[in-house]
């Protein structure tokens, strides 16, 4: 068998203590998952059920690095964030083997042309031209499970040129994350190789070229990008 035109090269994210790479299915993005952010963003935590938008493999940006600022926007926006990484996955998982698809997690960057993404909402139209574009997808070497465990706690934090712009701890997250994969599943079939970005902590702002993000997740990992 061939086929007719090349195929699509797998995206994938190193693995910490492994020379083999992680391959990326599909990427799952959480919505307003910290109740300060909901807030900062207009919304009412206590009320919301979960929802999610997505972002295709290649728009990974493995292990950080330059960033390129995207075209047709003035108003690019940092959003740090856990990532799970799945190694298996199914329908209507529930909540008490939710965590057993986990290979590992990551410290990610949900980069968004918010002007665009505003544009969008206020018209009622889907988010992929503020949130899916290339490089949206920072994310760091995943961190095995079978190394880390699973992290219910633990500070979340972003600086920008060495000053704190996001600050919270996981424990914070108004779905946690085997209820995000429980949630999910019902939606959708999940599969190994599956990534979900679970949301991001208040503090959320604009990017500049020439700003160094450093971000970081206790016990998890590290991610450092520059906007070029
Ligand atoms: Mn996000």
């Amino acid at each position: 068998m061939a086929y007719v035109i090349p195929a699509p090269i797998q995206a994938t994210l190193p693995v910490v203590g492994s020379d083999d790479q992680f391959p990326i299915h599909r990427i799952y993005c959480v919505g307003r998952n910290y109740a300060a952010h909901s807030r900062e963003m207009g919304g009412d935590p206590d009320r919301e059920e979960p929802f999610f938008f997505m972002k295709s493999a290649d728009t990974v940006l493995p292990g950080g690095g330059d960033f390129p600022y995207p075209a047709k926007s003035n108003d690019v926006h940092h959003e740090m964030e856990l990532v799970v990484a799945l190694k298996s996955g199914g329908d209507n998982i529930p909540q008490d083997q939710a965590l057993d698809c986990i290979f590992g997690y990551g410290a990610g960057l949900d980069m968004t042309r918010r002007d665009l993404q505003g544009q969008m909402k206020k018209a009622g139209r889907p988010w992929e031209i503020g949130k899916a574009f290339e490089n949206s997808a920072p994310c760091s070497a995943l961190n095995p499970a079978s190394s880390i465990g699973h992290p219910g706690n633990g500070r979340i934090w972003l600086e920008v040129n060495g000053e704190v712009r996001q600050d919270g701890d996981l424990n914070q997250l108004i779905w946690n994350v085997a209820e995000s994969i429980s949630y999910l599943s019902g939606l959708f079939t999940l599969a190994a190789g599956d990534l979900i970005f679970t949301g991001t902590p208040a503090g959320v702002g604009p990017v500049d070229r020439g700003d160094k993000l450093h971000g970081t997740i206790e016990g998890v990992g590290e991610i450092n990008i520059t906007v070029v």
